[in-house]
Parts: C-alpha cells; structure tokens; sequence
C-alpha cells in the first residue's frame, strides 16, 4: 500500500512530518497503519513499506509499559485517544524491528474531519533512550557516592548519616544505639611487607567477615583507612561488648590469600552506647578513645566504655 497522508495535500506539511527526528505515524480507527515517517522508521528500525496498511498491534511495535505488561489489546494509548478524543503522554518500551527494547516517549492525538468527528489517531514518539539512561546514571552516582568501592560495604557519607538519624530517634523516642569502631592491628605491616594490593585484599577479607557477622539491622560501614564502623541496634545489658567478640573472633580466625601469600588478621575495637546529650563528634569521641585504649593495652583487645 502506499504511504498515505492525509494532510498531505500540502507537500511543505509532508515534508516537515516526513523530516521530522520523531518517529511520527497515522492510524485508521481500526488502527491500520495509513503514514510512518522517517524518523518512525529510523526509531523502530521498521520501514515504512513493511508496516503502512498493517495493525498497529500486528506485532509490529508491541507496546509495553515498564512492567512488560502488554498495552495493544488492552491500554493502547493511541486506541483511547481515538475513543475519547483526548492527548495523551506516556513512557513506553517499543519493540525494536532487531527485537530489543527500546524506551520512547509517546504522545498520542486524535485526528477529526470537518466535522470534528474521529476518523483516525496520530502518534508521535521519540526516543526516550538517552533520558533512562541518564536516570539511570543518577540513581548509579547516588549509590556510588554512599558506597565503598573497594569492599562495598557502606561508606563515612552513609554512615555519618545513619548516625545523625539515630541520635535523632534517641534523643527523641529513646531508641537505644551503640557504637562500634574496629581498627585493624599493624595494617600498615601488611602495606608494606606484601605491597598495596595484598593490603586490599585484607581489607576485603575483613570486609566480607564484618559483613556476615553484624546482625540484620545494624549498620556496617567502611569508615576510612583500615578503620570500620559499625552502629549497633538497641544495644542492651552485654550487647555491645558480646558483638564486638563476635566481630573480632571471627576477623582472627580469618585468612588472608593473595598471590601465593596468606596471612592471619587481627583487629582492635573500641565501642560505647550513645547517650541522648550525644552528639556525633561525642560519641566518635568516647569510641576512640575506647580504641585507642584498646591500641594502646597491646591491640587484638575490645574496650567499651559508658558514658560519665
Ligand atoms: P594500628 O595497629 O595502630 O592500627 O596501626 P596500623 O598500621 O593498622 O594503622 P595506620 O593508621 O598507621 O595504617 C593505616 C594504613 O592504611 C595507612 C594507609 O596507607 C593504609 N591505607 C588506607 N587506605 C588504604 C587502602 O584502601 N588500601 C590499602 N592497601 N591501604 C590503605
Ligand atoms: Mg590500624
């Protein structure tokens, strides 16, 4: 079948919508295709020969909405307009004639004679792919600044966060919270007897045993350096001091591998439960100087002090 236009008695009309970057095409009431332009072709990867006079929905652009939910034989936007006369904007996935997926975003209008009454459907829609994925790269950047590149784990960003949240909550409702900081011994040692990348991989090796040692809920965080955070949930009699032998047990009976090298890790922790007169810098305060305490009675120790 030809491709039709309708309008395009005037040829400037049709030179302008044939040029246009958007994909623009017509449809009959029953949604046979009568106009698909350059940019339509361009977008869908269809030409306008393989689809002028065939059914939208003749698997041919396979609208789905971003739950993969098929809209043609149930929420096709342009099927609507046509019956209510109304524009409509929306975010769809169309299918590309190489199969994949591709994002547009369409607008969708009806076409009136004389009379005003419906004898067809517009649509117009361009391709949505580069705003997903700048979307996308938004959401990525937002977890890459509050995660650790090397471990993973949460960063200071985050947990500095969290800490302000819950001294918050406890100065407000109560809710109790402790504070743990676990400083591996001699890293420094590792550092430099065994290089740079061997002194990585304890600090993923620490990383992984903290991980699967904090309970749901608490918060685990790779502060700085060799140093690791972790925010202790509604801390109780022993608690603070029962997770912290639990941390640093399990860090001792780790090993670390890496090229042909293995060694033991051993870290000291110092910790304490914060107050609701606390600020940040007064519990980081109290919890470093229980580390330091720690450190300084010949490291591999836990120290947890109450606040005076
Ligand atoms: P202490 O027992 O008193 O804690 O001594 P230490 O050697 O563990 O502590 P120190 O703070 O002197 O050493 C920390 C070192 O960690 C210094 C720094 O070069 C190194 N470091 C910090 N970040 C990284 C990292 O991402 N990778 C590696 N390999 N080293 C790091
Ligand atoms: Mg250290």
């Amino acid at each position: 079948m030809p491709n039709r236009f309708d309008p395009a008695s005037n040829d400037l009309h049709k030179t302008i919508v044939e040029n246009l970057a958007d994909g623009v095409y017509m449809v009959e009431p029953d949604r046979t295709i009568t106009y698909w332009n350059h940019g339509a072709e361009r977008i869908s990867g269809h030409s306008s020969e393989s689809v002028v006079g065939h059914h939208c929905f003749d698997n041919i652009l396979g609208h789905v909405d971003a739950a993969g939910r098929s809209l043609c034989h149930t929420a096709c936007p342009l099927a609507q307009t046509m019956a209510d006369g109304e524009t409509r904007e929306v975010a769809i996935w169309l299918k590309h004639a190489d199969g994949y997926r591709k994002p547009v975003r369409v607008r969708t209008a009806p076409v009136r004679d004389g009379e005003g009454r419906i004898i067809g459907g517009v649509e117009v829609f361009s391709d949505d792919s580069a705003v997903v994925q700048a979307a996308e790269d938004v959401a990525r950047a937002r977890r890459d600044a509050l995660t650790d590149e090397l471990t993973g784990l949460p960063n200071r960003r985050l947990f500095d966060a969290a800490v302000a949240g819950r001294l918050e909550n406890l100065a407000r409702y109560g809710w109790q919270f402790g504070l743990l900081i676990v400083d591996i011994d001699q890293f420094k040692v590792a550092n430099d007897e065994h290089g740079h990348a061997f002194g990585d991989a304890v600090l993923v090796t620490v990383a992984q045993t903290l991980r699967g040692a904090v309970r749901v809920g608490d918060i685990l965080a790779r502060w700085g350096g060799d140093e690791f955070t972790v925010l202790v949930e509604a801390p109780s009699g022993t608690d603070l001091l029962d997770t912290a032998e639990r941390l640093s047990s399990l860090v001792n009976q780790s090993e670390v591998r890496l090229g042909g090298v293995a060694t033991g890790v051993q870290v000291s922790v110092g910790g304490t439960p914060a107050t609701p007169d606390d600020s940040a810098e007064t519990l980081f305060a109290r919890a470093d100087s229980s580390l330091y305490a720690a450190k300084s009675a010949g490291r591999n120790r836990i120290e947890i002090s109450q606040p005076t």
